[in-house]
């Protein structure tokens, strides 16, 4: 198991007195799966990543990346925070090689890395424009080949498609997917949405509202195989979008 997270509760203390945002949760991820976590806004997804990340101490319980306990953000993590974090008066060059940068590596091997990524994923043309330049999907693949420029072994991502509208949603997740994939990288995508976690992992993990537990997992089985895009269209994908809303506690409100 490349990640293990067990008994991971978290209890916030704020001056109007304490949260519980997660009780007991407890999953592991396996090198080179794609596992979703879905759950109702406000029931603790962020935090659970934030955890992983190492950003935030757990109350309780451990998390491990690679068999080591995590305390610290490792270079291991690639983390993708909810809000576009690319920079809007640097170019696309200067968002990308800005990992590197901060970790004062070999300029040359950074930059090289960069090049090769934004050469492979269409984005050589647009190095010297800004972020505002381009489109939100455009701006998606380059916060993700920023990265990838780190060599992260594992992607912890937060909700990268949720200021996008819709259609441009489908096809950005599909292009992000792809490249995912082609990279070998293992992901853990946080998720409101259910369509979106069916249609790109290998297996879904739903949450209850907060304090957030582990309230069912789903293996995707016949849907594992397919791209993003025809997995919509195959009869399992509205069976597991129906199990899966049902499960969430969104219902009463
Ligand atoms: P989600 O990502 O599922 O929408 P979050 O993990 O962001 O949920 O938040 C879970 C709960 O913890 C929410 O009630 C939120 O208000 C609270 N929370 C998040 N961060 C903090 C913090 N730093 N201090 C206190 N409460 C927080
Ligand atoms: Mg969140």
């Amino acid at each position: 198991m490349i990640v293990t997270v067990q008994n991971l509760d978290l209890t916030y203390q704020s001056p109007d007195g304490q949260v519980e945002a997660l009780r007991d949760i407890n999953l592991a991820v396996e090198e080179g799966e794609f596992v979703s976590i879905v759950g109702p806004s406000g029931c603790g997804k962020s935090t659970l990543l934030s955890v992983i990340a190492g950003l935030e101490p757990p109350s309780g319980g451990t998390v491990t990346v690679d068999g080591e306990p995590v305390t610290a953000p490792s270079p291991k993590i690639g983390y993708m925070p909810q809000k576009d974090q690319l920079f809007p008066w640097r170019t696309i060059w200067a968002n990308v090689t800005l990992g590197p940068e901060l970790r004062r590596e070999s300029r040359q091997e950074g930059n090289a890395r960069a090049r090769a990524l934004l050469e492979r994923y269409g984005l050589a043309d647009f190095a010297r424009k800004t972020p505002g330049q381009l489109s939100g999907g455009m701006r998606q693949r380059c916060a993700l080949i920023r990265t990838l420029t780190m060599e992260p072994k594992i992607l912890l991502l937060d909700e990268p498609f949720s200021a996008l509208d819709y259609q441009t949603r489908l096809s950005v997740s599909a292009d992000i997917y792809a490249i995912i994939r082609r990279e070998g990288k293992t992901a853990l995508l946080v998720t409101h949405d259910i369509s979106e976690s069916v249609s790109l992992s290998d297996r879904v993990i739903v949450l209850s509202s907060r304090p957030a537990t582990v309230r069912n997992v789903h293996e995707l089985g016949v849907l594992r195989d397919l791209p993003p895009m025809e997995r919509r269209d195959h009869p399992a994908f509205r069976r597991y979008f129906n199990d899966i809303w049902k499960e969430l506690d969104i219902h009463d409100r």
